[in-house]
């Protein structure tokens, strides 16, 4: 079943190994609920897209689960493929043949990823870090300008993905409940995510940094278009 998110845009996803629940289990997580209440989504969330998606757009694999999980299957899957990149939350991305999203959640599991020595001369090889933005705290907004300052140092593009919620936020100011895709969910306003944009941008004083789905409310990959341009930007470094 395809991710209407992604409808019309150059991107299709593909989870090649066994469905099962990401150990990381961030809150709200909306590929693990979907994974414990096995929805039709998640029934077909693991189908191989078709011939001609695959030869003429690129595969966001692991897009809910983790290409670490079960990694040696996912890599002989997709090692073929024309055009795909590569999600993880683990911070093993040396190896894979693409280039590699890390997604971190600071303050939940991701903030000490980048304390990894063993990463850190590495971080430049990633494609983009997604931020996720659990709440718009000045609290949480310090730790998460504090994540992004650490990229900056080595180029790395940072996309944040506001997080969303099925019940009340437990930090609600700045939130409304409305559509999403297919679902209502509490989603941070318009207006808190651009002035949430704005203070990161400044604090973190990071030019490469970016809102999932944008900040006019489309929220669709086929207006935002950052995945597409940086998974292109991340071959230049390549040639
Ligand atoms: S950053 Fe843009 S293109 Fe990438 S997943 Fe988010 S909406 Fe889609």
């Amino acid at each position: 079943m395809p991710n209407k998110k992604l409808a019309e845009s150059n991107l299709v996803d593909w989870i090649p190994q066994r469905v099962k629940r990401c150990p990381l289990d961030c809150p709200e997580c909306y590929y693990n609920r979907a994974v414990n209440e096995n929805t039709e989504w998640i029934q077909h969330v693991g189908d191989r897209p078709s011939d001609v998606d695959i030869q003429t757009k690129i595969v966001r694999v692991n897009s809910g689960l983790d290409s670490n999980i079960e990694r040696k299957i996912v890599v002989e899957q997709t090692r073929e493929l024309p055009h795909k990149f590569y999600n993880t939350s683990i911070p093993q991305w040396i190896g894979f043949p693409g280039p590699v999203v890390l997604t971190v959640n600071p303050g939940w599991c991701g903030y000490q990823f980048h304390n990894l020595a063993g990463s850190i001369g590495f971080l430049s090889q990633l494609m983009f870090v997604r931020v996720l933005v659990a709440d718009v705290t000045q609290h949480a907004l310090n730790i998460i300008a504090r994540e992004i300052r650490w990229y900056a140092r080595f180029n790395v593009p940072v996309v944040l993905t506001f997080m969303r919620y099925t019940g009340m936020p437990t930090h609600p100011s700045g939130y409304t409940m409305t559509g999403h895709i297919d679902h209502e969910w509490w989603c941070p306003t318009i207006e808190t995510k651009r002035g949430t944009y704005a203070e990161l941008l400044s604090n973190a004083s990071h030019g490469d940094l970016y809102v999932c789905g944008g900040l006019e409310g489309d929220e669709r990959c086929a207006t935002c278009g950052v995945c597409e341009r940086l998974y292109w930007r991340s071959l230049e470094g390549d040639e």
